[in-house]
């Protein structure tokens, strides 16, 4: 029988969200997530492909236990991972350093590596591994493949990738800008190229992930040559609950003049700032709402993020010198016309502009929005991580078994 699916497993600390997908065809099988593991009360919500969504609420103690309950799930709709179908499970795996360059099948030479790299991403490498130490011992013979988020920005050149800070100190602790998001900046600037028309060689694309977490990448012929989040993803944009760029100053005021600690200030502007520290809300639903409302802390947490929005693209089409398309993804870039509309605002000189009507649109597909005559595209491209870390990971590991 060939072994044509793929699992994708992404691992948080307190949750598992997955899906499974059969690469003959690139088809959904089901997908979920696990919730709140480790509390008194954990969810799991599984949905088989076409039917009806499943959910569950008891005790999921830890990463193992959730995988079981994502494999009894599966097993319902005859799915189970014990399939000799399951080719592989792919592994988004946050922090991957300049080591890793391209999706890599783990070995104990790779764990040893990403775990190297848990003092550069604290929150998340240690939850990746756990995900897939978890996947391991479930199913020892399959092959586990880590798809880094840092990956695609590998090919940045020195000049951006670099601080300008003292060279020795700098390389004594890896500080450098490594960027993140890199699966969806990579299938985004692939898919935009696809929907002019025209090869990833032949595009130079400004992709704009504006999620929760949201970054911008720009990218000249396939490649990454600048993005916006750095040692860190609290670089760059404005997001929904990090700052983005600021002085650094600001951390040594807090500390001098404010009292606060390191661990407060990373606190802060992680989890306490970007658009909810602005205004008490991060979903761009409930701010548009409230800007309609005539709410003025929404109003202005809106147009800061738009400002930093708008310098950003003007920043990567000054490093990109010519830029084919202006792609926007993920929860907010998919969905709020609005922002979208901003973001562009007054860009005519450079050949940007959006139409209206066609911004006004919505639908799952890639599509343009920008008028007809534009010498730039403006686009809107969802996002699909998952199909990304699916098909990287059977490009590696698919043959017949
Ligand atoms: P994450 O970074 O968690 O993966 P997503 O890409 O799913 O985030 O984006 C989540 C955000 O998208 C929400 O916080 C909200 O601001 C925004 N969002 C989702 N749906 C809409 C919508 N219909 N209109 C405007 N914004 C939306």
């Amino acid at each position: 029988m060939s072994s044509t699916r793929v699992l994708v497993l992404n691992s948080g600390s307190s949750s598992v969200k997955y899906q499974l997908l059969d690469m003959r065809d690139s088809s959904r099988l089901a997908a979920g997530l696990v919730e709140r593991i480790g509390e008194e009360t954990s969810r799991l919500k599984h949905t088989p492909h076409g039917g009806e969504a499943r959910e569950w609420t008891g005790s999921v103690p830890d990463h193992e236990a959730a995988l079981k309950a994502v494999a009894t799930e599966l097993a319902k709709d005859g799915l189970g991972l014990d399939s000799p179908e399951l080719a592989a499970i792919g592994h988004r795996v946050v922090h991957g350093g300049l080591r890793f360059t391209e999706p890599t099948v783990v070995d104990d030479a790779v764990l040893a590596e990403i775990e190297r790299l848990v003092p550069v991403a604290p929150l998340h490498n240690p939850a990746n591994l756990t995900g897939i130490r978890t996947a391991q011992a479930l199913r020892p013979d399959l092959p586990q493949v880590a798809v880094f988020d840092t990956a695609f920005h590998t090919t940045m050149p020195e000049s951006a990738a670099r601080y300008a800070i003292d060279v020795e100190t700098a390389d004594a602790h890896r500080v450098r800008r490594y960027g993140f998001h890199g699966t969806s900046h990579a299938y985004v600037s692939r898919a935009t190229a696809k929907l002019l028309g025209r090869a990833p060689e032949d595009v130079n694309v400004i992709v704009l992930h504006l999620g929760n977490g949201a970054s911008a990448s720009a990218v000249r012929g396939g490649r990454c040559v600048d993005t916006s989040m750095g040692l860190t993803p609290l670089e760059g944009l404005v997001m929904g609950t990090r700052s983005g760029d600021m002085d650094p100053a600001v951390i040594f005021h807090l500390m001098r003049v404010g009292g606060m600690s390191a661990d407060e200030i990373d606190t802060l502007l992680n989890n306490r700032s970007g658009l909810i520290g602005l205004c008490g809300d991060n979903d761009m639903r409930e701010i548009r709402r409230r800007i309609d409302e005539g709410d003025e802390r929404a109003r202005l947490a809106f147009d800061i993020y738009i400002h930093r929005l708008k310098k950003y693209i003007g920043a990567y089409y000054a490093v990109l010198g010519r830029v084919d398309a202006v792609a926007f993804t993920a929860g907010v870039g998919e969905n709020s016309a609005p922002v979208r509309e901003a973001a562009v605002a007054g860009l005519e000189q450079l050949g940007l502009a959006v139409d209206d009507g066609l911004n006004a649109v919505r639908g799952d597909e890639p599509r343009l929005i920008s008028p007809a005559d534009a010498r730039v595209a403006v686009a809107v491209v969802p996002t699909d991580e998952e199909m990304e870390i699916a098909t990287q990971t059977y490009a590696l590991v698919g043959k017949d078994g």
